[in-house]
């Protein structure tokens, strides 16, 4: 396969080489200029972190006549020089008969692994030491774990034992305590996207930047993911990968698209979050797989505000958590499509102003009472006024004409209307304004026949939008009507 080639092609040929695991190769490269390696390691990590390529490293490098005769001089080596891949011993490490290699997730068969094991206690063909590297440890029988066992307590002369794993605690802690332990790391996204562009160019490909970041971003610590990626796209491709052909080319949907939709989402705009959403469809993309991608977009804008110190956006994490519940709730279904759509359109639904209404007032520092005073008022609207559709239609009726920072006077245009709230509601809505308030408060009411200001009139610019969005959820659809 073209990806395993690439993957191929890249593996490090020198310590220096190991990318993203610097602790590990120092340690080594020291274990190896004193003559201090051990002959069982156990190599820890995700998967395409490095733990065959470093297995391999080793192998070669406890066989190189360069690395063995500085170690016999005392002469210290240098990580680009383990091993030299110039001996003869380097250039025959690729077909030597005494290094054995084998992933204890095929299929193997026990008979077959326990006589693999058992040359161990014969002599190195060709080499000075013979070892073995064995992929997926903790996947192996009992048996084979019991011979490993063996080995590795009393180890025959010259040879090595490389045990790797993505599963160490299936390991069992008797093989764990006896081997010496590497634990390879997540390789970062800066180290991953700065390689690719570099494979790139060595390939005389132009990879864009941004494409190198999204496909370090999606390999998520996986060297081998990232450069299979990476071959993916250069063998379907030409000489050029864009951000658009990586999320082609992948199967992913496009920042672009994601983007419409979370600001639909985020205005409550359902007719664009459909529109948003139906272009989302149309390009191939499965539902999942399109509510996967939102969620990592909406962690990149967090990430970028956070790193510009912004506060971040009203409402994400209903998002997030309303995306993963729909994932799980796809998985299996025969319609992702509509689960998908229908959670979008419902996190859309103008109701959900009540989270963000008070974090728009609260965006500005309140400068005067009276902007204080519609504060409490909007709160109570977007809270009481929700519970109770006559308190609701009331207080629609209903403007803020002044507050003392003790008394909040609401004015009504008619005896009639200030009746009504004075009989029935004034209490009530006195205990939601001082939970809204923090401190108690009392409602003074005016009659004003002349009283021609709606809502929106009462409110700053900024606060206009989001009201007017308050005012649909209560299903006033023009508020200056009222
Ligand atoms: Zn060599």
């Amino acid at each position: 396969m073209a990806q395993e080639a690439l993957y191929g092609r890249a593996r490090p040929k020198t310590l220096a080489k190991l990318i993203g695991q610097d602790h590990i190769s120092n340690a080594l490269a020291q274990a190896i200029s004193g003559d201090r390696l051990s002959h069982a390691y156990l190599l820890v990590g995700t998967r395409g972190t490095g733990k065959t390529s470093t297995a391999r490293l080793l192998a070669k490098a406890m066989n190189c006549d360069t690395v063995r005769d500085a170690q016999k001089s005392g002469r210290p080596l240098d990580k680009k020089e383990i091993p030299c891949n110039k001996c003869d011993a380097c250039r025959n490490f690729n077909a030597s008969p005494d290094n054995v290699e084998f992933d204890a997730a095929s299929n193997r068969s026990v008979e077959d692994v326990t006589r693999m094991l058992s040359t161990a206690y014969l002599a190195p063909l060709v080499s000075h030491t013979k070892t073995f590297i064995i992929d997926e440890i903790h996947m192996l029988s009992t048996e084979a774990i019991n011979s490993i066992l063996k080995l590795i307590e009393e180890p025959p002369s010259n040879v090595a034992f490389f045990l790797a794993t993505t599963e160490v605690n299936k390991v069992p802690i008797t093989i764990r305590s006896r081997c010496q332990v590497l634990n390879f790391r997540l390789i970062p996204q800066t180290t991953i996207a700065p390689y690719l562009l570099r494979i790139a160019r060595h390939l005389e490909v132009d990879l864009h930047e941004d494409a190198a970041k999204k496909i370090a971003r999606l390999a998520e610590g996986s060297m081998r993911d990232a450069l299979t990626y990476f071959d993916q796209c250069y063998s379907s491709g030409g000489k050029e990968i864009s951000l658009v052909d990586v999320d082609e080319m992948l199967g992913l949907i496009s920042d672009e698209k994601l983007d419409k939709i979370i600001s639909a989402v985020n205005a409550h705009d359902r007719r664009a979050t459909a529109d948003a959403i139906t272009v989302a469809f149309n390009s191939g993309v499965a539902p999942n797989s399109i509510a996967e991608s939102l969620i990592t977009r909406l962690r990149d804008l967090e990430f970028a505000k956070l790193n510009r110190g912004e506060k971040s956006f009203a409402g994400v994490d209903t998002l997030v958590d309303a995306l993963r519940k729909s994932i799980s709730e796809m998985y299996g279904s025969g319609i992702p499509d509509i689960i998908l759509e229908m959670t979008l359109l419902k996190l859309a639904a103008p109701v959900q102003m009540s989270a963000q209404l008070p974090t728009v007032a609260t965006d500005r520092p309140l400068s005067a009472n009276l902007d204080a005073g519609k504060k409490i008022f909007y709160d109570v609207l977007n809270n009481f006024g929700r519970q109770d559709d006559d308190i609701n239609h009331l207080l629609k009726k209903a403007v803020v004409t002044n507050f003392d920072g003790k008394t909040l006077t609401l004015g009504f245009k008619s005896a009639t209307l200030a009746n009504m709230f004075g009989n029935n509601r004034q209490v009530e809505f006195e205990q939601q304004a001082a939970q809204a308030a923090g401190h108690p408060i009392k409602i003074s009411v005016v009659v004003d026949k002349n009283l021609s200001a709606s809502i929106l009139d009462q409110v700053s610019e900024p606060d206009r939008t989001a009201l007017a969005d308050a005012m649909n959820a209560f299903g006033a659809s023009d508020a200056t009507k009222i």
